[in-house]
């Protein structure tokens, strides 16, 4: 019966609270009703001529039944509660990578798929961008894993603030040094020009470590899907394949991928 209760916010678990105590009083009054019932073999003049000290008794134990199920009901939902907002913060940290704080793969996938269906019955277009550092190793090489960790951090922050200005977009980072984004109602245009815009702040925004300036640029591969031939794997393999010819290009490029044609 609790599950079916709604107790999110302080003020649900203060109905949820009221609805339980007034359900338990209620059944201490049935119960006392029923017992004086079989008491008095069902006989109506002897349930209403019945001793004074017993009404008393079925009073106070009604009192009883409804200050300790207040009280219990009280630290019963708080459990809950507490156990209700647990789960939630689990599934944030299931869900998000902890150096960058851009959703993990899983939460990637699970949130790009919500976009895909939503831009499917808006009949909306749909592409992807997965963008990879440059010569990552040799950053981590020269400069240390934890330079290596700022570097990530820095382009997750620089891909987040040109990214999330497109409202219909999912963020994530999606392995070591690479991220994915998923964008819906974009035209092929608007998205060469989003990777292209990526490329450039990146390569040109200054990342100081240990007072030397790091040159840091990424290569990015793009894909594009008519909403019925899309999916987050076609989209994302698409655009995998065009990262892979940026980086056989010379790498610091955007490399589109062919439309897909709808099925
Ligand atoms: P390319 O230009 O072809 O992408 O070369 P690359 O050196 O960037 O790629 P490669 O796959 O050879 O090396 C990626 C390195 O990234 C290897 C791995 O140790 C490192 N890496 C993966 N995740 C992390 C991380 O979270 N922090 C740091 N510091 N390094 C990481
Ligand atoms: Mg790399
Ligand atoms: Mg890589």
């Amino acid at each position: 019966m609790l599950k079916y209760l709604p107790m999110r916010t302080k003020a649900e678990m203060r109905v949820a609270l009221v609805v339980l105590t007034i359900a338990a009083i209620i059944l201490t009054v049935l119960l006392s009703t029923l017992a004086l019932y079989l008491m008095t073999s069902g006989d109506p003049h002897e349930i209403w001529h019945i001793n004074e000290v017993w009404m008393r008794g079925i009073l106070f134990a009604i009192l009883i039944s409804g200050a300790v199920g207040t009280i219990f009901f009280h630290i019963l939902l708080n459990t809950m509660r507490e156990l209700y907002e647990a789960r939630a913060q689990l599934n944030v940290i299931a869900q998000q990578d902890p150096l960058t704080g851009l959703l993990n793969r899983r939460g990637f996938d699970a949130a790009a798929a919500v976009l895909i269906q939503q831009a499917i019955s808006r009949r909306d277009q749909l592409s992807a961008l997965i963008c990879d550092i440059d010569h990552f190793k040799k950053i981590n090489d020269t400069y240390g894993h934890e330079c290596g960790d700022q570097a990530i951090q820095h382009v997750a922050t620089l891909l987040r603030r040109i990214s999330s200005d497109r409202r219909h977009a999912v963020i994530g980072r999606h392995g070591g040094e690479e991220f994915a984004v998923i964008l819906a109602g974009q035209t092929h245009r608007e998205v060469a020009c989003l990777a292209e815009e990526l490329r450039s702040m990146i390569a040109s925004t200054p990342f100081v470590w240990d007072q030397a300036y790091v040159r840091i640029t990424i290569s990015l591969g793009t894909s594009m899907s008519p909403p019925a031939a899309a999916s987050v794997h076609s989209l994302l393999s698409r655009a995998d394949a065009a990262l892979f010819e940026a980086k056989s290009q010379g790498r610091n490029r955007v490399v589109q991928a062919p439309v897909a044609l709808a099925a």
